[in-house]
C-alpha cells in the first residue's frame, strides 16, 4: 500500500495489527543516513510520541566515517548538545523486511526549541514553505541507481546487460526481495532494471510530495542495503566505485500542478512559461548545486564525458546527454523535467532544498531557458558553463553562491567546512583526479 499520511490512532492500530514491537524513530544526517533510536511500541505510544528522544547534535556534522571535523557550530566548545528527534506519526512506516519493526521520521530540535538549523529535513521544510507561499503544488520523483557486490564487495558481475530479463536471474531473487520491501514500507514501485555497468540496478519509485519523496529516498537507500546484507550480498550508493564504469546517479524529476491538472501540460511539445521558468532557475543555479549533487571527492568522478552523467549546463527534450531533460507533451499528466547532476550519495533531502530553491526562483526572476540542445551535448556544449569535476571547484561554485543564502548561512557554511575536509583528506590519500582507489572505495562504498 501507497503510504498515506497516519493520524495517531491508524498509527496505533498499523502497530498492533502488525505486532509491532520496536518503533525506531528516525531522521537523516548530512550525509543522508538515517540515526535515531530504537525504542519498544509501548514506550513510543506513552512517551516518545509526546516528548521524543535525545541525540547527539554531531550527527549533522559527521563525515561519512562518523569523524567529527572542525566545525564553527557543533564542536567540543559548544559541547555537543542534544538535540531532540521529535516523530511525525504522519510518516509511519511498516519494515516488513524485519517483521515486527516500523519507522517514523522525525523531526530535530535544538535545546531552543527551535528547528535544528543544520537538520536536513529542516533545510528542505523551509523550501517546501517558499514554494507554498508561490502557490507551487510540486510532484517530485527520485531514480536512484546503486551496485550489488559481494560480501567482499566485488562486482557480483563482470558483463553488462542493460535491462536483460534473462541474464542474472539469481539477482532478481535479491532485487525482488527488495521492491517487495519498499512497497512493505509504503513506497510505490514503479520497476527495476539492470542498468549500464555490471551488477548495476535502477529501482524506480512514484512521484509524491517533496518531503514524502526525500523520506522515501533515504528510506529506500535503507532497505535496499539491508536487503543486500541479508541475502548475503552488499549494495553501495557510491557514486563512481569503479573508475572504468558507469557511476550512479540520483535523477530527480519535478513536474508542478494547478487545481489537480499538470501545469506544465498545455505547451506545444516545447516547455510553457511555467516549465521554462522553473527549468530555468534549475539551470542558473546549477553550478553552485555540484557540491550538493558531489559532497565528497568521488563524486564529481563520475562527472566525465559521454558517461549519461551531465558535464554542462544544457537542457534539451528527451536527451540524456544534457543536464536537464524536459518530457513534454500536450495533455500529458506526465510532462516533467529531470534533473541529471545528483550522484547517488547526494542527500535527497538537501538535493530536493536545492532544486526547490533553484526552481522557485527561477520563478520569481521569471528566468528564460537559453537555447535548447539538440543532439550530442558532450561532443558540442558550445558556450555552456561546464559543471565542477572536482571537489574543490564545486565548494568554489557554492560558497556564497545564492543558493547557499536560499538554503540557510549556517547550514551553507557547515556544509562547505565538510567538503574542505574531505579536499583536505583527498589530497593525502586519493590526488589523483580521474582514478578511484581503494582508499576510496574503504571510505565510502559502505555508507554512501
Ligand atoms: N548512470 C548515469 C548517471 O550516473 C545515468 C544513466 C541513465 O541515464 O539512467 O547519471
Ligand atoms: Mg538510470
Amino acid at each position: 500500500m501507497i503510504h498515506t499520511p497516519h493520524t495517531l490512532e491508524s498509527f496505533l492500530t498499523l502497530c498492533n495489527e502488525h505486532q509491532i514491537h520496536t518503533v525506531e524513530i528516525a531522521a537523516p544526517d548530512t550525509q543522508g543516513h538515517l540515526r535515531g533510536k530504537r525504542v519498544p511500541v509501548d514506550r513510543f505510544f506513552a512517551t516518545c510520541v509526546h516528548k521524543g528522544v535525545n541525540i547527539a547534535d554531531a550527527m549533522f556534522v559527521f563525515d561519512m566515517q562518523n569523524d567529527l571535523p572542525d566545525n564553527e557550530f557543533v564542536n567540543m566548545e559548544t559541547g555537543y548538545l542534544d538535540a531532540c528527534l521529535m516523530p511525525d506519526v504522519s510518516t509511519g512506516r511498516l519494515l516488513t523486511h524485519r517483521p515486527g519493526y516500523a519507522l517514523v521520521f522525525s523531526d530535530a530540535f535544538g535545546e531552543d526549541g527551535k528547528p535544528h538549523p543544520l537538520s536536513p529535513r529542516a533545510v528542505l521544510a523551509k523550501q517546501i514553505e517558499r514554494c507554498r507561499e508561490q502557490g507551487l503544488d510540486l510532484f517530485v520523483a527520485p531514480e536512484l541507481e546503486f551496485y550489488l557486490c559481494d560480501a567482499d564487495w566485488d562486482r557480483v558481475q563482470n558483463h553488462i546487460q542493460y535491462s536483460s530479463l534473462t541474464d542474472a536471474l539469481e539477482l532478481e531473487e535479491v532485487i525482488a526481495d527488495m521492491r517487495a520491501a519498499l512497497a512493505g514500507a509504503g513506497i510505490e514501485v514503479e520497476g527495476s532494471n539492470a542498468e549500464y555497468g555490471p551488477g548495476q540496478i535502477e529501482i524506480n519509485c512514484g512521484p509524491a510530495d517533496a518531503m514524502t519523496t526525500a523520506d522515501n529516498t533515504v528510506l529506500y537507500k535503507s532497505i535496499v542495503r539491508q536487503v543486500a546484507v541479508q541475502h548475503g550480498l552488499r549494495a553501495t550508493f557510491m557514486p563512481k566505485p569503479f573508475t572504468e564504469e558507469s557511476g550512479s546517479g540520483m535523477h530527480v524529476h519535478t513536474s508542478l500542478n494547478a487545481e489537480g491538472v499538470n501545469a506544465f501540460a498545455d505547451a506545444q511539445h516545447l516547455p510553457n512559461e511555467l516549465m521554462a521558468q522553473w527549468t530555468a532557475g534549475q539551470l542558473a543555479h546549477a553550478p553552485a548545486m555540484s557540491l550538493i549533487s558531489a559532497p565528497t571527492v568521488n563524486g564529481p568522478k563520475r562527472v566525465r564525458p559521454y558517461t549519461f552523467a551531465p558535464t554542462h549546463v544544457l537542457w534539451g527534450l528527451d536527451n540524456r546527454t544534457v543536464l536537464a531533460r524536459c518530457v513534454v507533451a500536450p495533455g500529458s499528466s506526465a510532462n516533467r523535467v529531470e534533473f541529471r547532476q545528483a550522484g547517488s550519495d547526494a542527500n535527497p533531502y538537501l538535493m530536493l532544498a536545492a532544486i526547490l530553491a533553484a526552481g522557485s526562483d527561477g520563478l520569481s526572476q521569471a528566468l528564460e531557458l537559453p537555447a535548447m540542445t539538440e543532439g550530442d551535448g558532450y561532443t558540442n556544449p558550445g558556450e555552456a558553463t561546464a559543471l565542477a569535476t572536482n571537489l574543490a571547484g564545486a565548494i568554489e561554485a557554492f560558497k556564497g553562491s545564492t543558493l547557499a543564502g536560499l538554503l540557510g548561512d549556517d547550514f551553507a557554511a557547515s556544509y562547505v567546512s565538510l567538503a574542505q575536509a574531505e579536499v583536505a583528506l583527498a589530497a593525502e590519500h586519493s590526488p589523483d583526479v580521474d582514478e578511484v582507489n581503494d582508499w576510496e572505495r574503504a571510505r565510502f562504498l559502505e555508507f554512501s
